[in-house]
């Protein structure tokens, strides 16, 4: 399944499937309304699946632009020879601009200093921006209450181009929060206060993976989508059996390093939170907190060995994690075992080990830390 595996010397590393990923992309797009387009997000480094990979997935017919956090991921992304349209979606001074403006980069002003340096810049070139509008979150965007300032400098800069005016939504995950719907004509408003001011543009954009799920999207209105390209749902109620079927992407997996028959009554790992109860075989994991198997999957997560579940025992160390495989016959040193992923007919979603963690899916793929080789398929 593993096309090569060069260079990789320890048996722990993340599958990833580049044509789930593929058919992911090509799940959403369908699901868009007439007009509509998709940016794909692939900030930090496509959510720890490695941004280069999959925006070579990426075709112009389904996906409009990528969208970054940082520069710098936009920037390696042109580097790799990515000519998709590119859009910046975290802040930029005004050296940034100018490097942005030179790799063909969008900027994605996130609020009135950036919109005043994306303005300075325009004196002297030509400057086309998405801008961002704060709906409500509180966090990134133009404020209500900064329009007509905003509006003022933009209709001073002959130079400075909208392309896109978008905002982001902070409770689209929950189906039962009004708040969506009050960020939506909020957005609204703005749009209208500034079309009387005479600024308009082509594009709007305003649903991330949430949204677009439940249909929250306008004709024409382009989204962008994270999380449910990896085939993690973001949605809090996902029982909705009218959603696509999204394809895992990453998959997780290590080798038995060593195997132990422990007599009742023995401690396993630091701390010795765990005694065995019964004659217990102990397999032993190279792959640890270091890598973002989290700690808090010390007595409480499970992985997938011969297709069944073992509990994890004792503390997660930085390099090692115990499992019980007591009730799991025949296993040997270098059988596979998955940590996220699909092994036989069970599978370890992002959501399971998230909800073990206390987190989200996102956090999850992010935590795979840059120890763990990606092999693509
Ligand atoms: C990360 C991000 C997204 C993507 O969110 P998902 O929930 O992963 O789809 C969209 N828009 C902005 C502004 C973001 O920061």
């Amino acid at each position: 399944m593993v096309s090569e595996r060069a260079g990789v010397l320890r048996p722990t590393w993340a599958e990833i499937d580049t044509r789930a990923f593929a058919a992911n992309v090509a799940t959403i797009a369908a699901l868009l309304p007439p007009a509509s387009r998709l940016i794909a997000v692939l900030k930090a480094d496509a959510y720890g699946h490695g941004a280069v990979e999959l925006a070579q997935m990426c075709r112009p017919d389904q996906v409009a632009m990528i969208a970054t956090a940082l520069l710098e991921e936009s920037l390696a992304l042109r580097a790799a020879g990515i000519t998709l349209p590119l859009l910046v979606l975290g802040p930029m001074d005004d050296a940034a601009l100018e490097t942005a403006l030179d790799a063909g980069v969008t900027p994605g002003i996130p609020g009135p200093e950036e919109l005043a340096a994306a303005c300075r810049v325009a004196r002297h070139r030509d400057v086309a921006i998405h801008l961002k509008l704060d709906s409500g979150m509180g966090r990134m965007g133009v404020l209500e209450s900064e329009l007509p300032a905003v509006v003022e400098m933009i209709n001073a800069t002959p130079r400075l181009r909208v392309d896109a005016v978008y905002t982001h939504f902070a409770n689209a995950d929950d189906d039962l929060d009004p708040f969506t719907t009050t960020q939506v004509a909020t957005f609204d408003r703005m749009l209208a206060a500034m079309r009387q001011a005479g600024v308009d543009a082509s594009v709007h954009h305003l649903a991330n993976s949430a949204a677009t799920l439940r249909g929250i999207v306008r004709a024409g209105d382009f989204v962008r989508c994270g999380i449910v390209l990896y085939g993690a749902s973001p949605l809090l109620r996902s029982s909705d059996s009218a959603l696509p079927r999204m394809q895992g992407v990453m998959r997780w997996r290590t080798e038995i390093a060593r195997l132990k028959d422990l007599p009742p009554g023995h401690g396993v790992g630091y701390g010795t939170t765990f005694h065995t109860t019964r004659p217990s075989r102990i397999a032993t994991l190279p792959v640890g907190y270091a890598d973002g198997y989290s700690r808090q999957l010390s007595n409480n997560g499970e992985v997938l060995i011969h297709g069944r579940r073992a509990p994890v025992v004792g503390r997660v160390s930085m390099d090692l994690v115990t499992v019980d495989v007591t009730d799991v016959p025949g296993c040997a040193a270098g059988d596979e075992v998955v940590l996220l992923g699909a092994q036989g007919h069970d599978v370890i979603t992002a959501e399971e080990l998230a909800a073990k963690t206390d987190t989200i899916s996102y956090e999850v793929f992010c935590r795979v830390s840059k120890r763990v080789p990606r092999l693509y398929t």
